[in-house]
């Protein structure tokens, strides 16, 4: 089974879909609709942001 989060895009509020697997803190995620970068601050509940330009969080 695989799970999915709803989550919201901090940078065009728009609504996409992410694996529970890739649904993890400090994991950075990829917004479908617009290709902003946003991290997962916290996932319960859920705290996104946008990374920062020029962070580097590998
Ligand atoms: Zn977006």
């Amino acid at each position: 089974m695989i799970e999915e989060f709803i989550i919201y895009c901090p940078d065009c509020r728009g609504k996409f879909e992410v694996a529970a697997e890739d649904f993890v803190e400090e994991e950075i995620l990829e917004c479908d609709l617009c290709g902003a970068e946003i991290v997962v601050v916290d996932v319960d509940p859920i705290k996104l942001r946008l990374l920062e330009p020029g962070e580097d969080f590998a």
